[in-house]
């Protein structure tokens, strides 16, 4: 339709093939999946087992250029590209996205079903709980912060014999260790399994973990942008949002269930007061996290409005996290598409970030390879980077971004170009999508296209999905598949062998463009602590803001000269990596003046939820 109409009233005309029909027609087995209502379901995890010998298919990773505040529209393209490729050139496909948090839902961007005639369907049961999977974390993450409050509080106020009795108790006139304290006990060079046969020092050994509080690294997390908790803080930690959490990284990193099982318990939750890591599974609640995580840990299937399949699973930012959907929904989505197929999976806002976590996190993880990068761009963000006004959610839009304006595109274009040469270092082929809007000039669509064509991308097509659904994006699915077949040499950005020091300055250097790095004495002697612990082999997660390529929101297009400040470095090592803070990126953030939330409304009488977008 013209005008477009709301993204939830398009979702609503639309009605969704029941998600058991959609399971069948992609090869889905009844026992493999598990229906939430009539349009999401769980998928087992058995699946990966029954088609291990089946060749997969091509690998698609949707990135971006340094996005306005507004998004630019990769999750449209996402969801266009998918709808292009199996509704209108007969090609198998999946696309796989995140799960959108409460945060933006609720806040500034809104959510992140894609958008007009490119979105996946229902929206709101998309945009809102889902199948509760960001719930599981949260409790999963909140149970562990309090187990680690009440042992310090029970070591602190018993003795070593008193901890000892409450830890392994006589029941029914048994006296037994459990599984997971058997484990421990191995830890800890005591190879005995008779709970009566160990002496002082060992029973001491066993039952104090003695940790040291100034130490504790574990944080509180709730899903909703409450900048309020900033300055709660529990003990030695404070709060973050859900999908900062590490659990989530895991959920979003793991590859099977006794492999999530193993990252849980190896999650480093403090130091003892002789400086070693202590664990979750220290703690022994690796068992019950794991019970808590052990639907969360299937990729819910859905929709798009043209009935192409999606897989929801795992939603961390690119900014304060790793930025890219689960390994396991891709790994078996690119089975389901066959070898001639493509799956096509999102990286979270501009591909300096999102893209480059994706390639040396997620690739690392999976053992995947893409065949190409799709890198989105708007003349609106392009416009920004040449030098036009701030763009702010909610005001609207001013008229250098309405009207034709060759000179700001032309200008801003740096920004894609130096996106396009970040691409490059990786060795994949790169088709520049430009998601077009409604206050685009033919001129400058042309201009941006050619522009992207001479800085070395494989090809630049404008796509109309947002307004024309699957059709309007046929052309970037014809590039796709042509640069799909192009040679491929992918490489990994650094080697994992450096120091955390060293990977980090060559993302600031090579992929940000900055001229050096700082590092705080916090974050220097953190550093100091993980590389001695033995974690110094990690790869690095940069949390950094995504509205510039430097640490600095304001400057726009391609920033240079600067010395990126690094103030503190986390260690998540369950999920496998260093997570440095760049400058003073906050991991809880907080509402604008006006939240999306002013629009959101329930009709109570035919229960229809309003202004969601
Ligand atoms: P990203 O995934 O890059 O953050 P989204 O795909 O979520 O971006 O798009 C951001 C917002 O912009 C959504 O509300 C979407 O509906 C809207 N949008 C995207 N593309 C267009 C377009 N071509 N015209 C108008 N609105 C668009």
């Amino acid at each position: 339709l013209s005008p477009v109409p709301s993204d939830i009233e398009i979702s609503r005309a639309q009605s969704p093939k029941a998600v058991d029909v959609l399971a069948k027609e992609i090869g889905l087995l009844t026992d493999e999946i598990e229906i939430y209502g009539q349009t999401k379901a769980k998928v087992r995890l058995s699946l990966l087992e029954r088609l291990k010998d089946q060749p997969d298919g091509k690998y698609v990773l949707v990135a971006g250029i340094t996005p306005t505040p507004l998004g630019e529209g990769k999750s449209t393209v996402t969801i266009g590209l998918v709808q292009a490729l199996t509704a209108h050139l007969n090609i198998n496909s999946f696309a796989c996205l995140r799960q959108p948090s409460q945060g933006p839902t609720f806040g500034v961007k809104g959510g992140a079903a894609g958008g007009g005639y490119a979105q996946v369907i229902p929206m709101e049961e998309f945009n809102l709980h889902l199948t509760g999977d960001i719930h599981a974390i949260t409790a999963a993450n909140n149970l562990l912060a309090a187990a680690i409050d009440a042992r310090i509080l029970h070591e602190n106020t018993q003795s070593d014999k008193a901890l000892y009795n409450r830890l392994v108790p006589v029941v029914n006139g048994v006296r037994e260790f459990s599984a997971i304290q058997l484990a421990r006990l191995r830890r800890l060079g005591i190879n005995k399994t008779d709970p009566g046969t160990l002496t002082e020092e060992e029973i001491s050994k066993f039952a104090r973990l003695d940790i040291d509080p100034s130490t504790i690294t574990w944080q509180r997390v709730v899903d909703t942008n409450d900048r309020f908790l900033r300055k709660i803080t529990v003990g030695q930690a404070q709060f973050d949002i859900a999908v900062a959490s590490e659990i989530m990284a895991i959920l979003a990193l793991t590859t099977s269930l006794q492999d999530m099982k193993e990252r849980l318990g190896k999650m480093v939750v403090a130091n003892d007061k002789k400086g070693e890591p202590v664990t979750a599974e220290d703690l022994g609640v690796t068992g019950a996290l794991a019970v808590l995580m052990k639907d969360a840990i299937k990729p819910t299937l859905m929709q798009t409005l043209e009935g192409t399949p999606v897989f929801v699973h795992a939603g961390p930012f690119a900014n304060i996290a790793h930025g890219n959907s689960s390994v396991l929904a891709d790994k078996i989505a690119l089975k389901l598409v066959g070898e001639k197929g493509f799956v096509v999976t999102e990286a979270g806002f501009g591909a300096d970030i999102g893209m480059e976590k994706f390639f040396n996190i997620k690739c690392r993880a999976s053992g995947l390879v893409p065949s190409v990068v799709v890198l989105v761009a708007t003349v609106r963000a392009l416009k920004m980077h040449g030098g036009g006004p701030n763009v702010t959610a909610g005001a609207p839009l001013k008229k250098e971004y309405t009207e034709e304006n060759l000179q700001l595109v032309a200008d801003g274009c740096c920004n894609l170009q130096k996106q396009i040469q970040i691409t490059q270092l990786f060795g994949v082929p790169v088709v520049v999508a430009l998601n077009v809007f409604k206050t685009d000039s033919p001129a400058e669509v042309d201009l941006v296209c050619e522009i992207a064509k001479q800085s070395g991308a494989f090809d630049a097509v404008p796509c109309n999905h947002w307004s024309a659904g699957g059709r309007g994006a046929v052309k970037l699915a014809q590039a796709v598949e042509k640069a799909a077949n192009q040679k491929n040499s992918f490489k990994y950005l650094y080697n994992l062998e450096l120091p955390i020091v060293e990977k980090i300055r060559i993302i600031a250097q090579k992929v940000y463009g900055a001229q050096d790095i700082e590092l705080s004495p916090a974050a220097q002697s953190q550093v100091d602590r993980y590389t001695r612990q033995g974690f110094g082999n990690l790869p690095i997660c940069m949390a950094k803001t995504h509205l510039s390529l430097s640490h600095q929101p304001e400057r726009k297009g391609v920033p240079t000269g600067f010395i990126l400040p690094i103030s503190d470095v986390r260690a998540s090592i369950g999920a496998g990596f260093i997570y440095p803070l760049v400058g003073t990126m906050s991991t809880m953030p907080g509402l604008p003046t006006r939240p999306c939330f002013y629009d959101i409304d329930l009709d109570p009488v035919t229960e229809q939820v309003k202004g969601l977008f």
